[in-house]
């Protein structure tokens, strides 16, 4: 203990006038960092309260604005920095952040729907999405719809009433990929005065601009490529309309939906070499996808960037890149037992939900269950992959040593 000014350790004060007690002093610094700072990275700042220098600019302050800070909940440097950049890259003027990628559905349905309204949703969308729609929206009066992803516009026009209010897209679909003609149905949408939002979670704002089809609403699940870990949870959405993006912000403030600036330092830090994983990703899943449809245990390869898959044309329009994620179906005489022993037996492949992250993933869906049987002609079972940043000849050697399982038994 040198110096006069070091703290004393005791719960005395020096002298009572001057120096307030060890608890007080370790809550108020005196101490401010020189301003000027500047790195890489923007700083993390974590609060839920904010400090106002005087009451009157307290009570100036706009929680909605982004000139200045309210309440943790409305935002901090961290998460507004965060918002700016996802606004940019898709192509918008406004983003909101949510805790998942399933929250900011839930805050689009909740921010556009009331009581008497309809929605709706393509046979291929993620399923809790459609969970929210069956099991939640419907108890509070609205009703929602399902369409065939790859119906032609007129039959979309078809089922549009007057309760119709929202049309959500998904681009390409979950596990079955089908890529719909977004132009198409967008257009008969905006035709009937009917906001669109789009699940552009795959495309992540590299392989597609959903703004320039004409889009009302793009909503990601930043939890995928944008963070690119596996290790965070986060969802967004992004407009360029201010009237919705104030509905959203409402139900956004309304709904108390918030995120950590930890998580959000952990997508500041994934953004950075999205394009390049995100390309990396696309090449190795085509070489893998190509090298599978030539197995002769495969029935079909869905991936919308393989001709033959369903939509490939309204992904050739439509894209410009894609990602590592698509499915497998295997040949109908093969047993959904050696499905599972084939996705068992994989290496660097693992078991688990989710994509967009380093490691390669494996998971068989029961298709037959979650498609009517029109437009599911399949008998065998299907596998997603999303393919990781590993080598892709050792996960297509991988792939081929986990084949054995499905001929062996036969
Ligand atoms: C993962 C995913 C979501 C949900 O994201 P979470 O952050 O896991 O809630 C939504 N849509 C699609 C297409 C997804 O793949």
């Amino acid at each position: 203990m040198s110096s006069q000014q070091e703290p004393q350790l005791d719960q005395k004060p020096q002298s009572s006038s001057e120096m307030q007690h060890l608890s007080t002093r370790l809550q108020h610094h005196p101490y401010q960092p020189p301003i000027g700072f500047d790195a890489v990275e923007p700083g993390v700042h974590h609060a839920s309260t904010v400090i106002f220098p005087d009451v009157a600019t307290m009570r100036a302050r706009d929680w909605r604005s982004k000139a200045g800070y309210t309440y943790g909940l409305h935002g901090t440097p961290t998460t507004f920095i965060l918002e700016e950049r996802l606004a940019a890259l898709d192509g918008g003027r406004h983003c909101v952040l949510c805790p998942s990628g399933l929250s900011a559905i839930a805050l689009v349905d909740l921010a556009l729907l009331k009581q008497g309204d309809t929605v709706l949703l393509p046979g291929n969308v993620y399923g809790p999405s459609r969970e929210l729609a069956e099991r939640f929206l419907g108890d509070w009066g609205i009703q929602h719809q399902i369409y065939d992803p790859l119906c032609p516009p007129e039959e979309l026009a078809r089922l549009i009433t007057p309760q119709t209010k929202l049309l959500w897209l998904e681009a390409p679909g979950s596990v079955t990929m089908e890529m719909p003609d977004l132009r198409g149905l967008i257009t008969v949408a905006r035709q009937h005065g009917i906001h669109t939002a789009i699940d552009a979670t795959w495309a992540a704002g590299v392989a597609l601009q959903p703004f320039d089809l004409g889009i009302d609403i793009v909503m990601q699940a930043l939890t995928k490529y944008q963070s690119g870990g596996a290790d965070v949870l986060m969802g967004s959405v992004t407009t360029r309309d201010d009237t919705l993006h104030e509905r959203l912000l409402l139900t956004h403030m309304r709904l108390g939906l918030g995120v950590g600036g930890d998580d959000v330092a952990k997508v500041l830090r994934g953004l950075h070499s999205l394009p390049l994983r995100y390309h990396a990703h696309d090449a190795a899943a085509r070489r893998i996808a190509t090298w599978l449809q030539a197995q002769p245990q495969v029935a079909q390869v869905l991936h919308p960037a393989l001709p033959g898959s369903p939509g490939h044309a309204f992904w050739a329009r439509d894209c410009g890149a894609a990602a590592g994620l698509f499915s497998v179906v295997f040949r109908d005489e093969i047993e959904a037992a050696q499905v599972d022993a084939f996705v068992e037996a994989l290496r660097l492949f693992k078991i688990g939900y989710s994509w967009g992250g380093p490691v390669s993933l494996a998971v068989p869906y029961d298709v037959q269950a979650m498609r009517p049987a029109e437009r599911w002609p399949h008998k065998g079972g299907l596998v997603r992959l999303a393919i990781g940043l590993e080598d892709a000849g050792d996960l297509i050697a991988d792939l081929k040593q986990a084949m054995q399982r499905l001929i062996s038994t036969d």
